[in-house]
């Protein structure tokens, strides 16, 4: 092994973002036959972990495929259920109901994108099509059905997508004995004190409360939203997102299963924030996430339970957050991944997926000792992108309501947005057209299902797409229905097919 190569490193934080982290470390470096690298996880059971994140996007599976997970021991083990996409109720105004499904709106038709057709028949026929009735996703979840892709057989079987609902701590766990039967060193300890060299500002070590010290060459700050090295140490800085995103409080609490396991989260509105409703096998995940500058804790509390639709199992837990995200996620020999390097609010379950993204890109850009700081401005330019369009993503939902029943909602329907979302937004008004900022992101469907549903309808549709037989898009949009609606038919109810996969075999 060269001298430069990363001998040790050291997994501050033994979260999601900890375990997600050392898994595939462990799997690549741990016991590599010619240069092994010792990783050595260090966490906290006084300090503990945030314990909430139980829904993701359809991006886990490749992070899952990739360490080389069982599917249906991942499904049994975590108390998983799938996700077809978000239910949005009341979002817009009060009484509307769409869904953000994992999925397009069926295949091009003469190479445009389904929402254009749309338009244009929207305007010939003066009427608006309800598009979910051509969505896979929305129709399965509407039925309460679900079976995997059938990329074999392409057509409306594979026009979808999914993700997982899980319990987060399980998942952690789940991913602790992977990562430790491959090697990984765990030290359970109070971290107390920072070592760094003197002249070049690296982490050398890390001090525990016992005495302890644990010397690395990279350190992975996941110690949660303290920032204990990327912003302890090096004042990496944060940039704070608070006036577009107002929201800066959570109180979680789970309830019993309902007597409908669904494939989808559902997201529902309220006075000064939102509830979310995640269905596991054993439970039912709900939580409330509203701005405190809007409302009190106590009236947040009665919201959450009083949306509850079986027993609560525990009392409210109360969480604080502020909005935005490290400036630089990486400095020196320093990475933060996970809460530490940033938080946007889990309306469309992005941080599990940040927290894949940053893994795969620390392994994509692996630095040799000395850290290139070239290494660490390509990963900082790459999350920052990834961030900002999380974030206006998000901020899309708030700014499009047309809601004015509370101070909250008249906050955000009037405050100032980023450029690149205005320019988002007018774009898709004026012309049906959609923006992609950063390809690794939301896709076109996603601008398109979230603009629609919150009830922006393109003045205009794509010209091209406009010269397309009206009679052939007709015909197009009445056969895709039928397919949707025989192909959904034919599959099993969410609920038997979880059963099936969660069964020891
Ligand atoms: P944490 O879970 O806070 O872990 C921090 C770790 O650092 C702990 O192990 C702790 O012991 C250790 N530590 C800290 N200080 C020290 C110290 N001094 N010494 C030793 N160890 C230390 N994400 C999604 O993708 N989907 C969702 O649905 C979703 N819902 C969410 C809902 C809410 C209300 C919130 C707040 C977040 C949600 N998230 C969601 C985000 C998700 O929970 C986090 O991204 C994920 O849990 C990662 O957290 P973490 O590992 O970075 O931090």
């Amino acid at each position: 092994m060269h001298d430069d190569a990363i001998r040790r490193i050291v997994i501050v934080g033994g979260g999601t973002a900890g375990w997600m982290t050392a898994a595939p470390l462990a799997q690549r470096l741990a016991r590599h036959p010619t240069q092994p690298c010792e990783v050595t996880l260090v966490e906290s059971p006084e300090i503990g972990t945030i314990g909430v994140g139980e829904a993701t996007l359809p991006t886990i599976r490749a992070y899952n495929e990739a360490l080389g997970l069982d599917g249906a021991d991942f499904v049994g083990k975590t108390q998983a259920s799938f996700k077809l996409g978000i239910e949005f109720q009341d979002w817009g105004h009060v009484g509307n109901r769409f869904f953000h499904g994992f999925g397009d709106f069926g295949p091009p038709l003469a190479g445009y994108g389904a929402h254009q057709h749309w338009l244009r028949l929207a305007q010939a026929f003066n009427h608006m099509p309800v598009l979910e009735n051509w969505s896979m996703p929305s129709v399965m979840a509407r039925h309460g059905k679900f079976t995997p892709p059938n990329e074999e057989a392409p057509g409306v079987t594979d026009a979808y997508s999914y993700g997982f609902h899980f319990d987060a701590s399980l998942y952690a766990a789940y991913l602790r004995d992977y990562a430790v039967a491959r090697g990984v060193r765990r030290i359970e300890g109070m971290i107390v004190d920072v070592e760094r060299h003197p002249e070049s500002g690296f982490v050398t070590a890390v001090k525990l409360g016992d005495g302890r010290r644990v010397e690395g060459d990279l350190f992975i700050d996941c110690s949660g939203f303290r920032g204990l090295l990327i912003e302890g140490a090096l004042e990496a800085g944060y940039e704070d997102w608070s006036a577009y995103l107002p929201c800066n409080s959570a109180l979680a609490v789970p309830c019993a299963s309902a007597a409908q396991l669904t494939p989808y989260t559902r997201s529902t509105a309220k006075e000064a924030g939102w509830l979310w409703r995640i269905p596991l096998q054993h439970r039912t995940g709900n939580g409330h996430v509203y701005s405190s500058g809007f409302t009190s804790d106590e009236r947040a509390r009665r919201v959450l339970l009083d949306g509850l639709d079986g027993a609560a199992l525990d009392e409210p837990r109360q969480l604080r957050f502020v909005t935005g995200r490290r400036r630089k996620s990486w400095v020196k020999n320093v990475v933060a991944i996970g809460l530490s390097a940033g938080f946007v609010e889990p309306l469309e379950s992005t941080s599990i997926s940040l927290i894949e993204t940053a893994v795969g890109k620390l392994l994509e850009l692996f630095p040799e000792r000395d850290c290139r700081p070239e290494l660490a401005d390509e990963f900082n330019r790459v999350m920052r992108i990834r961030y900002e369009s999380v974030r206006d993503f998000i901020i899309l939902h708030y700014k499009l309501t047309k809601r004015d029943d509370s101070e909250f909602w008249r906050y955000c329907a009037d405050m100032a947005i980023p450029d690149s979302l205005r320019h988002q937004i007018e774009l898709f008004r004026e012309t049906g057209r959609v923006a992609i900022l950063d390809h690794g992101g939301f896709a076109e469907p996603s601008f398109v299902a979230m603009m629609m549903g919150l009830g922006v309808v393109p003045k205009r549709c794509d010209p091209l797409a406009g010269r397309v037989d009206i009679r052939v898009v007709h015909g197009h949009f009445a056969e895709l229905r039928d397919l949707i609606a025989r192909a959904v038919a034919g599959m099993p109810d969410h609920g038997a097919y979880v059963a099936r996969q969660a069964a020891p075999s």
